[in-house]
This record gives C-alpha cells, structure tokens and sequence, in this order.
C-alpha cells in the first residue's frame, strides 16, 4: 500500500535537519553515533517526517520541548529505518509524562511497566491511539541503551505489532516463508521464557506474545551484540525482519 506524503511532510522534508537537533541526540542518545552517515541522513528525514505526523501532548502541567520530540521521534524511527514510516499510520499522538504514571484500574493491552510490583508505567501503546511515554524513563533508557531497555523502542514495537488488529507477536510480515521461520523461533524461545528458563530476554517477556515481541526488539536495538551471541537464530530473523545488523553497527568488521 502506498501512502502519499502529506503537504506538511513534503515541507518539512525540505528543510534542513538542525545541527542543534542533531548535537542533542548525540548527546541524548550515544546509539545516534553509531549509525552510518547514509544511515543518520535517513533517520533524520524519518524524524522530520514523523514530527510532521505526530501531534505531541504533554501531561498536565508538564511542557513538550523540541528536545523531547526529537529524541521520541529518532528512537521511533530506527526500528523503521529499513522498512517504511507508514508502518506507524495508526500513531496519531504522543502523549509524554513527566514520570512514570501510577496505573490505576486493569492492566491495559500493550502496558510497558516499569515494575510488577509498584505497577508503576513508563510507556504504553493504544491500538490507533496515543503512545504514552514517561520522559524520565525515555532520556534515562536513551542514555544507557546498555541496560537493554528502550521504552519508545518497545512501545513502537506493540505498534508494528498491532497493524493486523492484533496483539500476537506477529508484525506485519509479507514473506511467507519468513513468516513461518518466524513464528518458529519465536515459539521456541516464549515456551522456554514460559517454562522459567533464563533467556537473552528479560523474564518480562514471557508475559504473553505480544511483550515478548516488544522485549525482543528494544533487546535487539539496545544490546544487539549479546543478543547474538545469545539467540543466534531469533537475532538473525530480527535482521531479516527490519532489513538492519545493529551488531555490526557496534562492532564493524575490521
Ligand atoms: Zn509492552
């Protein structure tokens, strides 16, 4: 399906990145560095893009600066940089919170929670709704992507995930084939996440199939390299899903 660029992204994309943008990732989010110059051009137009689309909101007395938006919009955009900006149609607005949000009420679908025990949210993703994001949470994580955990990374992943109106694990894959290989390695590794056994993915993941998913990709973009070496095959479906070797990208061929 092709989606024409709208009026707005047309003009944003003709103009320039801010240097100033891009010193803040760099400094915000040391992954930015990492990436290949044709890679950074790319990601860039995405951001431009995405800010073109995305209403941004902030919670009650809390203010939203460009700062914020760039470094929610670059994070977003990474897992797509391969694959195409429309996969995110459904996300009409992000809504970012000072802080983790106390949950009140059931879980929702989708929930990212920071801890099980103090049910405390960093993010959460609604099917064609908002992606509600902590701030706190977003800078810490973009700093320290060594930690393995990226809450915009993970909330954006439910997005994929959701496409086909469904939270099952399964993003939107055409390829039959790699579908089934998908499907595969990712039941093997939930069963064994499920049975109690230590995995490359944090136990979190064995909540259900859809946070499985979403732990898998923050896991493959934040710590890529132990991910590989862990879960060689997952790792190189996840190559093969979003067209990208973030392990490479780290650890360049000499
Ligand atoms: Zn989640």
């Amino acid at each position: 399906m092709f989606f024409r660029r709208s009026k707005q992204e047309r003009e944003a994309l003709q103009q320039p990145f801010p240097d100033a943008w891009r010193q803040r990732l760099a400094y915000r989010w040391p992954m930015f560095t990492t990436l290949s110059p044709d890679e950074r051009e790319r990601l860039e137009d995405l951001v431009k893009r995405f800010l073109a689309r995305v209403r941004f909101e902030a919670a009650q007395g809390f203010t939203v600066t460009d700062e914020m938006r760039v470094l929610v919009a670059a994070q977003a955009c990474l897992p797509v940089l391969e694959l195409d900006l429309d996969l995110y149609r459904q996300v009409t607005s992000v809504i970012l919170h000072p802080r983790t949000v106390v949950l009140k009420g059931t879980r929702n679908v989708g929930s990212h929670l920071a801890s099980d025990t103090d049910q405390t949210l960093a993010g959460q993703a609604h099917h064609r709704g908002p992606v509600v994001l902590s701030w706190s949470t977003v800078a810490y994580e973009a700093r320290h992507h060594e930690r393995g955990q990226n809450v915009v990374i993970h909330e954006f992943a439910h997005q994929l995930d959701m496409l086909d109106g469904m939270i099952d694990g399964t993003p939107p894959i055409t390829d039959r084939d790699l579908r089934a290989r998908w499907v595969t390695a990712c039941t093997a590794e939930y069963r064994k996440l499920r049975r109690g056994e230590e995995g490359i993915l944090r136990p979190y993941a064995a909540t259900d199939t859809g946070e499985f998913f979403a732990v898998a990709v923050e896991t493959f973009f934040t710590v890529p390299v132990a991910f590989a070496e862990g879960a060689p095959e997952l790792y190189a479906l996840l190559c093969e899903v979003f067209g990208q070797d973030p392990a490479a990208r780290l650890n360049p061929a000499p």
